[in-house]
C-alpha cells in the first residue's frame, strides 16, 4: 500500500491511498482520481513515500494543516489497519528518540533505515523544516494491541 501526496492544478494538497504504484499509475491514467477539495482530476503527484521516514527514498513533508484523505475503491478502516500493520512490521520503534533519530539518519550518522516513535507537532514541524521527511501519523500504530 502506498500513500501520495497529489496536488490538483489548483495547488489543493491531499492524500491519496493506493493498492500499488501501478494502481496509482492507472487511476491516473483514467482520471478517477479528484481533489476533494475543488474535484479537479487535473492531478500531479508530490515525491513522496509513506508515512514513516523510509531514508532513502523521497518523502514529502507533511503540511502542519490537516487534510483530507482521498480514496476511491478500498475501504479506508481496511486499508488503515494493513497499512499500520505495515509499518509497525517494517520500522523499527525509537520511541521518545524519533526527532534524534530521524535527524541522525538524514544527515548519515546512522543506519539509513524507516524508523517510528514519538514527536510532538512542533517536533515534526522542525524536523520538516530541516527537509526531513517525517509524517505525523493520524493513529498511534506504537500499541498493536490497539489494531482489533
Ligand atoms: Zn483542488
Amino acid at each position: 500500500m502506498i500513500v501520495y501526496n497529489l496536488t490538483c492544478d489548483q495547488s489543493h494538497s491531499f492524500e491519496g491511498w493506493f493498492a500499488s504504484a501501478a494502481n496509482f499509475d492507472k487511476q491516473l491514467t483514467n482520471r478517477q482520481i479528484s481533489c476533494p477539495n475543488c474535484g479537479s482530476t487535473d492531478v500531479t503527484k508530490q515525491l513522496s513515500a509513506p508515512y514513516v521516514n523510509t531514508g532513502s527514498t523521497h518523502t514529502s513533508p507533511i503540511a502542519t494543516k490537516q487534510t483530507e484523505t482521498a480514496l476511491a475503491g478500498l475501504n479506508p478502516q481496511h486499508l488503515q489497519s494493513k497499512f499500520i500493520e505495515y509499518i509497525i512490521q517494517n520500522t523499527e520503534d525509537v520511541g521518545a528518540k524519533f526527532p534524534e533519530e530521524a535527524r541522525k539518519i538524514y544527515y548519515g550518522e546512522t543506519d539509513n533505515r524507516s524508523i517510528r516513535g514519538e514527536a510532538s507537532g512542533e517536533a515534526i514541524k522542525e524536523l520538516q523544516e530541516e527537509g526531513i521527511d517525517v509524517y505525523g501519523l493520524p493513529v498511534d500504530p506504537l500499541t498493536p494491541d490497539k489494531l482489533n
